[in-house]
């Protein structure tokens, strides 16, 4: 038995000395603004999870009018989002991302990101995949303002918790 789930997130960009993406600081001339570390992918992929496994979204589970999620690091909250979808019985199978950022250039970056994501997760890099997209100069991500990311994930059932 399988769950299929899909996130988005988008954090608008203002200028900075670095980008929390992936799980990863990235040295840039701007930052993401956000109530958390404003970590766009590792939102979109708590989202996916969450969505895959029907425990609604990032949202619900760490409201940005909580002092608690503050600055809060993204990897701990996607953390908690997967401890909730295993507690439900499910383990993931894989999951495949879009980042959509005209700069910094992701190229070097993308198996960094798939490796701290699997340790997240607990899953191997090969069941992480990271791609990565320019805006083409125009939108909110061409002119920099904004860095977005798209995520889907499938789950199974763990049997060995059923
Ligand atoms: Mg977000």
């Amino acid at each position: 038995m399988f769950r299929i789930g899909y996130g988005c997130d988008l954090h608008r960009l203002t200028d900075g000395a670095s980008l929390r993406l992936g799980g990863i600081s990235i040295p840039f001339n701007k930052t993401a603004i956000g109530h958390s570390d404003a970590d766009a992918l590792l939102h979109a992929i708590a989202d996916a999870a969450l969505g895959a496994a029907g425990l609604g979204d990032i949202g619900e589970m760490f409201p940005d009018t909580s002092e608690e999620n503050r600055g809060r690091d993204s990897g701990e909250i996607l953390a908690l989002c997967l401890a909730a979808v295993e507690e439900r019985g499910w383990r993931v199978v894989n999951l495949d991302c879009v980042v959509c950022a005209e700069r910094p250039k992701l190229g070097a970056l993308k198996q960094v990101m798939r490796d701290r994501i699997a340790g997240i997760l607990g899953v191997s890099s090969d069941c992480v995949n990271v791609k990565a997209k320019t805006g083409e100069q125009v939108g909110p991500v061409g002119r920099m303002e904004a860095i977005e990311a798209r995520a889907v994930i499938l789950l199974e059932r763990n049997n060995e918790r059923a």
